[in-house]
């Protein structure tokens, strides 16, 4: 049997998603493992969102409203802004497929950085759309000028995609300097490259310096930015996301996206948990806790990490451990904790671990001490 198949589908390497509670369980023997591998909400889903979803299930033999009508109305009182500024996805990596399939040809660019969250190099690459790497500094902060080079010397350039705060790395880009790099864009190609900026984590943002990505808006009005429920809402498995950008660029990406790119559940599920603001901020409460005790415990083993404003923390392994990542990571499975490798951010030296409630922390905490230098 022949397949043809294109050279950047054949070397495709496929995104490496945290390892499954179960497996760890079958694998180790271990009957109470402890996930802190995917920035999930460790308090579950939204209560009120899962008592919607099981009134749902009645409504199973409809299609869904592939408009999203209703849930696009509780985001646009929530957002303040127009429905028509409002693509919903079946996650926010939905919402970056689309971006790419509708704004990319085969042989252009999308510029982002060495540390970024990975799934824009492997979306693009699906697409044959090259990625053009910007360096990081040694705190593993983008470098929004090798940005501007590289977006100003590659015509073929379409989407900038840059994450504030950056997942694996926590890491987050000041206001000062997302403005200025807004005003150099402005002057390149008239502004007519996209900007994506994922706002996965701005639930939790703390640092009044980190900015909401809305601020810049009005000054670059080519401007995408990505939100997740699978955070801080807790409806990772649910799959939703959703992008505010102008209502040109959105009623280009619905034309592209699939009529029911969202499941009813979904739907019904996100806008419930919309309403459950009092929950977004008992989950953003026990991050702080999560984080500050994190942040004590890591300072007290002299284990290095790099300051995040995510519901997660990147250690480095390599200082504190004395060990790669990977072979933290699996020292740490062996007592039934699973925590992220990152090698594949080429952080071989690092390991992320997710904020998660007070007994996971202490047991993640235990299991790691157990490895500690001092
Ligand atoms: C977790 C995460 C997302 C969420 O993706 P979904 O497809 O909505 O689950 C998006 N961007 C970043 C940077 C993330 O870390």
């Amino acid at each position: 049997m022949t397949l043809h198949i294109p050279d950047y589908i054949r070397s495709l390497v496929p995104y490496v998603p945290g390892k499954p509670i179960e497996e760890t369980r079958r694998e180790y023997k271990i009957k109470k493992v402890v996930k802190l591998a995917s920035n999930e909400n460790p308090l579950g889903p939204s209560p009120r969102a899962v008592v919607a979803i099981r009134k749902g299930l009645k409504d199973l033999h409809r299609y869904p409203d592939g408009s999203g009508f209703g849930l696009k109305t509780g985001l646009s009182a929530h957002e303040g802004v127009f429905s028509q500024n409002l693509i919903l996805g079946n996650g926010s990596n939905e919402i970056i497929d689309l971006l790419i399939r509708t704004f990319c040809l085969v042989g252009d660019a999308i510029v982002t950085h060495r540390a970024a969250f990975i799934a824009y190099q492997i979306c693009a690459q699906i697409h044959g759309v090259i990625s053009d790497i910007a360096p990081v500094d040694e705190g593993l902060k983008c470098d929004l000028s090798a940005v501007i080079e590289k977006v100003k010397s590659n015509e073929k350039a379409k989407i900038v995609f840059l994450a504030n705060p950056n997942n694996p790395t926590g890491v987050y880009i000041p206001r000062r300097e997302l403005a200025d790099f807004f005003k150099e864009m402005s002057l390149i190609r008239d502004g007519s490259v996209i900007v994506a900026l994922d706002d996965a984590y701005g639930e939790y943002r703390t640092s009044p310096d980190c900015p909401n990505p809305k601020e810049f808006l009005k000054v670059y009005p080519n401007l995408m930015i990505l939100k997740t429920f699978s955070k801080v809402y807790g409806l990772a498995g649910l799959r939703v996301g959703y992008g505010i950008a102008s209502s040109e660029m959105i009623s280009i990406l619905d034309r592209v996206r699939q009529p029911f790119n969202l499941n009813s559940l979904a739907l019904i599920g996100a806008k419930a948990a919309l309403e459950d603001q009092e929950f977004v901020e008992q989950s953003r409460r026990l991050n702080v806790t999560g984080m500050s005790l994190w942040e004590n415990k890591l300072v007290e083993m002299d284990v290095p990490f790099w300051k995040s404003q995510g519901n997660f923390v990147l250690i480095n392994a390599q200082l504190g451990f004395g060990l790669s990542g990977f072979d933290l990571y699996q020292k740490c499975l062996t007592k039934g904790v699973i925590l992220r490798p990152v090698m594949n951010y080429g952080l071989s030296h690092a390991l992320r671990i997710s904020v998660g409630t007070p007994a996971e922390n202490e047991r993640a905490l235990k299991v790691l001490s157990g490895f500690a230098k001092r």
